[in-house]
């Protein structure tokens, strides 16, 4: 090990991305017990409208909860590339194929504020792991207020209407396109999203997301 990593690895030991628990030397990114237990999404599901169905690792329960949260409000950006590797493994053992990836945007005022952009950190390791590239398609033209303080999927829906523009539309005409998010609700946004691909010309749209949550299709 090189002194550096040794030394960072002494200052900041290691510690797994869903329960924070030290990690062993024989793990990387989260623990045995996470990885045994973390509620695994099976297959794909249909939720929200304009793409064909949303790929994701797990369940929004637990663990993945406190991890998200940690990953968008207090500045763990690094788990973006934890996160995109379980999205890698998992659209490899599912074998989703597409023509090109992208990833949800944020307003320029929201990034400001947080200081990174998640999906694309996220949609940015996916790539890398998957050895393609990772293209800009969409930009946020209306700081909406945030989905998660919005009651209903109506009042979603609503508030992310016409959010979204295309940008460069050459690139992903006529094909199919992969959307990369850190989660999925009721898939308003990616939705959004979606439709504004499509009518920019996409000829299909499938989403990724780390965690789904059990909305309606989990009893
Ligand atoms: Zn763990």
């Amino acid at each position: 090990m090189k002194l550096i990593a040794w030394l960072l690895d002494l200052i900041y030991p290691p510690k797994c991305t869903f329960c924070g628990k030290l990690l062993q030397k024989d793990e990387t990114d989260l623990c045995g017990q996470c990885r045994r237990t973390l509620p695994e999404v099976n297959g794909a599901i249909k939720r929200g409208e304009n793409f064909r169905q949303c790929w994701s690792v797990y369940y929004y329960e637990d663990f993945v909860v406190d991890s998200i949260h940690r990953f968008k409000f207090t500045g763990m950006q690094q788990y973006a590339q934890v996160y995109g590797r379980l999205i890698a493994m998992m659209l490899l053992r599912n074998k989703v194929s597409f023509d090109i990836l992208t990833w949800v945007p944020i307003s320029k005022n929201r990034r400001r504020k947080r200081g990174y952009e998640q999906a694309y950190l996220i949609a940015k390791t996916v790539a890398q792991e998957l050895g393609r590239d990772c293209v800009p398609t969409l930009k946020k033209v209306r700081d909406n207020p945030p989905q998660s303080v919005q009651k209903s999927a109506a009042n979603r829906r609503g508030n992310v209407l016409n959010a979204y523009q295309a940008v460069h539309p050459e690139r992903f005409s006529g094909k199919r396109v992969l959307l990369i998010d850190d989660i999925i609700t009721t898939g308003a946004t990616l939705g959004e999203c979606s439709k504004t691909l499509r009518m920019a010309g996409a000829e299909q749209v499938e989403c990724a997301t780390l965690a789904v949550t059990q909305y309606s299709d989990k009893k």
